[in-house]
């Protein structure tokens, strides 16, 4: 059945061109994780783990147990990375569907220890990731207090620490010197590990902007001075956007950054259509409490999209979309699951006109930093906040 005309078109090809891109800037040292997580960043796993396979992804990340479930069921083969760590009761799930979870508290072991165990597991069989916290205090051990968790994966456990983990938290910071101090924070933690015995394989660190601002040089050389293989893990990249340097870099750009800015191409658009359109008198005012007021005899169009789709109810009366190639201003409030367009300006608007709210139409484009700086948000936050009511079309 053809739905309400509120779709987002993904170009899965896109995703395996940006894919293969990155891959190119971390070769041939390090190998990268695809993060897919929160249904691919709104973009859509279904359509964007299978693309990211393709492009060569020997690993997926994805937040949940759940959503790695849903991720087995598309690759059967990958290595998939469940960020956020298994809760009570995942553990079974986490050894039936073959997942990889990042662990950092004692209760997450005895959980995937009694579930290998359960299964029959032999020791040392049921991979994990150990998350070290190098300074962000969100999620991961203290590199002191290591000892009580690399003594429970030693000598008869049924889990293999296969790899170290932790997450740079400034590395959109032109300067490198927090990622500097993660990293130092992060060799402390290793060398800690080898004392214990323990030789995993995989350090996995760091996200687009690492990747972006050049860290894979210095997270891969400090993976094989350990005997270990980097993983960096971008997630917005893959969809096609450089995130922001704060403060950018000034004198000179990093090569990788500035390739991405070139060669990264942003896969999803979203796109509504005209419902109606209506002429009002000067003095008509629009949408809940008429917070819009015709200056003029003037044209509206009515567009299939509100906030429950995930427009933010902030744009009312800031913001423009695009029809024929035109910017179109919206008129009052967001509603729920309309809005209104100010097309006086623009010639010929028709019922089923199709409308960008977020992409490019004619010769002009709309980016996810546009909705973002609009309404004090970051792209990641208007990618996933698309609702998902809003159906995710492959082109
Ligand atoms: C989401 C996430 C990433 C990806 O971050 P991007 O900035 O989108 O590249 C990497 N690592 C971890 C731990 C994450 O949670």
């Amino acid at each position: 059945m053809p739905t309400r005309p509120c779709w987002v078109e993904i170009d899965t090809r896109l995703v395996e061109e940006n894919f293969r891109f990155l891959s190119g800037l971390a070769a041939p040292d390090a190998e990268l994780l695809a993060v897919v997580k929160a249904d691919a960043y709104g973009h859509s796993l279904a359509l964007c783990a299978p693309a990211a396979v393709r492009a060569g992804a020997g690993w997926l990340g994805v937040t949940s147990v759940e959503e790695g479930v849903a991720a087995r069921a598309l690759c059967p083969e990958t290595r998939i990375l469940v960020i956020g760590g298994a809760f009570p009761g995942q553990g079974p799930a986490v050894v039936r569907h073959r997942l990889t979870a990042v662990v950092w508290e004692p209760w997450q072991l005895e959980e995937l220890e009694s579930a290998a165990r359960a299964a029959g597991a032999a020791s040392a069989s049921l991979p994990v990731h150990l998350e070290i916290d190098t300074g962000m205090s969100r999620q991961g051990v203290a590199s002191g207090a290591l000892a009580p968790m690399l003594a429970r994966l030693v000598g008869g456990s049924p889990l293999r620490l296969e790899g170290v983990m932790t997450h740079l938290f400034a590395a959109d910071e032109a300067d490198g010197a927090v990622t500097a101090a993660q990293l130092s924070e992060l060799q402390r933690a290793l060398h800690h590990v080898e004392a214990a015995g323990l030789f995993p394989d995989w350090l996995n660190v760091g996200n687009s902007a690492a990747l972006l601002a050049g860290q894979a040089r210095a997270i891969a050389e400090l993976a094989g001075r350990h005997g270990m293989r980097a993983i960096l893990r971008p997630g917005l990249a893959l969809y096609g956007l450089v995130p922001g340097f704060d403060p950018d870099f000034t004198a000179s750009v990093p090569q990788p950054l500035a390739a991405a800015r070139a060669a990264l191409k942003p896969v999803l658009t979203w796109k509504t259509r005209v419902v109606s359109v209506r002429e009002v008198p000067a003095g008509a005012v629009v949408g809940y409490n008429g917070t819009f007021v015709a200056t003029e005899p003037m044209r509206l169009a009515l567009i299939a999209a509100g906030y429950a789709d995930g427009l933010d109810r902030r744009l009312g009366n800031r913001f423009s979309l695009l029809v024929r190639g035109q910017r179109a201003p919206l008129a009052g409030r967001v509603s729920m699951d309309q809005s209104v367009l100010d097309v006086t300006g623009i010639l010929g608007v028709a019922p089923g006109d199709e409308v960008v709210l977020l992409g490019t139409q004619g010769g002009d484009s709309i980016t996810a930093f546009d909705h973002a700086e609009a309404v004090g948000a970051i792209p990641w936050q208007i990618f996933t906040g698309i609702g998902a009511r809003v159906t995710r079309i492959r082109v």
